[in-house]
């Protein structure tokens, strides 16, 4: 664990809760996701997609349990502000590098929660023509959705609380974990509603 004090002060182990997923948990449920997907996709043009930043990570150990010749791209977006208050309509701020005409796509997310972005998501890219779109997500929570979306691999479904580690950022720290803590929340829950609106 880092033991840097960030700007406010706080060390790590002031900001950092318990473990929900330890390393060896998250490798065992990458390793089977890839293996299910490397037996759906035999003998199709497989491009996983990942949604930058906090899919990155999931993605590059995804990837390398998949058994099959694919390829990868990557796309970021952002919700727009007005006045400080989260609108939720998305825009592509880095677009994809290649086409996905003709392409059986899987768009690779850290996690799901309104499922707002996955949503604006799968309109956008489902309208460039590829063969097939799935969804595969590391984390589910499903008790936050308000747009219905069809997950076809999900790794752990998870409840209310605010997590980082594996990708998943507290003010863009915390990415480089190798297993999945929860925030302490005493020490952060003035900042989670709006992490959770506008963290990507
Ligand atoms: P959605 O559009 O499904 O509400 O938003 C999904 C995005 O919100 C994720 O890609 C992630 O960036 C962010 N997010 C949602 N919940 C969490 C969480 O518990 N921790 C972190 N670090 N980010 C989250």
């Amino acid at each position: 664990m880092q033991k840097d004090k960030g700007k406010n002060g706080l060390t790590d182990s002031h900001i950092l809760g318990n473990v929900l997923f330890p390393s060896w948990e998250i490798n065992q449920k990458v390793a089977q996701l890839g293996k299910k997907i490397t037996e759906d996709y035999r003998g199709r043009d497989l491009l996983l997609i990942s949604v930058l930043r906090g899919g990155i990570i999931f993605l590059s150990d995804l990837a390398r349990k998949i058994d099959l010749p694919i390829t990868l791209d990557f796309i970021s977006i952002s919700t727009y502000d007005v006045g400080g208050d989260d609108t939720g309509v998305v825009r592509i701020t880095k677009d994809l590098e290649q086409s996905i005409e003709g392409k059986d796509v899987i768009i690779v997310e850290d996690i799901i929660d309104t499922g707002l972005t996955i949503s604006y998501l799968l309109r956008n890219l489902g309208s460039r023509y590829p063969e097939s779109i799935a969804i595969c997500t590391l984390l589910d929570r499903d008790i936050r959705r308000i747009a219905e979306i069809e997950i076809k691999y999900r790794g752990f479904e998870i409840g209310e609380k605010y997590i980082v580690g594996y990708g998943l950022d507290y003010k863009q720290r915390f990415r480089n974990l190798d297993s999945i803590y929860e925030l302490n929340i005493d020490t952060v829950k003035k900042d989670i509603e709006s992490l959770k609106n506008n963290s990507r």
